[in-house]
């Protein structure tokens, strides 16, 4: 299948409520411009490089996501240009994006990763953390950042049940700070869950955003 039938395939299945990101990484400019072409428009990278050598170079309508690991000293290459920052993981990080996004004279808007996985394998908030630092009014500090909700990834697990249990908990995290911190901000309201093997199991327990590669651009090979 081409890329852009499998880019159909999955957009046919999502609900109204669910947006795609194609999650690009590795993959030549050459497959991104046929997503493009078929469509889609919003793009997941996880690499600052990769993503600030492909962004160039194409159209710029896209709305770039950063879904990897990011570390401080590289805010300042995305800032001009990234539209979410998906992995936002601690509260050093929102102070430089903030500050990046000022020194750009934009508002960047991030989600709060959020720890969910039960194999410990991933980045994010541990939950109460995340609590203390929003309840204590810290974020209000960041004028230059827009919350917009929660990422999350599960564990490398294919049990169902774990990938669920995960999941779940994501929303219940996102629905806890919604109502106690978020109440009245429109904007907080993504749920950042799912990817090529489990995204029907992340819209059944509410996600708004799913990250998908391989289903799209088929695997990846990074000995390329
Ligand atoms: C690579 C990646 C994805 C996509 O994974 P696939 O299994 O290829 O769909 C989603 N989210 C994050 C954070 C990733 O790093």
């Amino acid at each position: 299948m081409s890329i852009a039938e499998n880019i159909q395939r999955i957009v046919s299945q999502l609900p109204a409520s669910v947006r795609l990101v194609a999650v690009s990484k590795t993959k030549p400019v050459e497959a991104l411009r046929e997503a493009y072409d078929s469509g889609q428009r919003i793009f997941g990278e996880n690499y600052v490089q990769e993503l600030c050598s492909k962004h160039p170079l194409l159209p710029a309508d896209i709305e770039w996501h950063l879904i990897g690991h990011l570390q401080t000293n590289k805010v300042k290459y995305v800032a001009p240009f990234v539209s979410c920052i998906q992995s936002a993981d601690s509260e050093k990080l929102l102070k430089e994006i903030d500050k990046e996004a000022r020194k750009n004279d934009r508002v960047i808007d991030v989600l709060l990763e959020i720890s969910i996985a039960s194999d410990g394998s991933k980045f994010g908030f541990e939950p109460d953390d995340t609590f203390l630092f929003l309840k204590e009014g810290r974020y209000r500090l960041f004028p230059n950042v827009r919350f917009c909700g929660v990422m999350g990834m599960g564990s490398f697990s294919d049990t169902e049940s774990i990938t669920r249990i995960e999941y779940r908990t994501l929303k219940i995290v996102f629905n806890k700070l919604k109502a106690a911190i978020f109440k009245n901000e429109d904007a907080f309201s993504e749920i950042s869950m799912g990817m090529s093997y489990d995204y029907h199991i992340a819209i059944e327990e509410g996600s708004t955003l799913v990250r998908v590669g391989t289903s799209i651009f088929g695997e990846r090979n990074y000995n390329q």
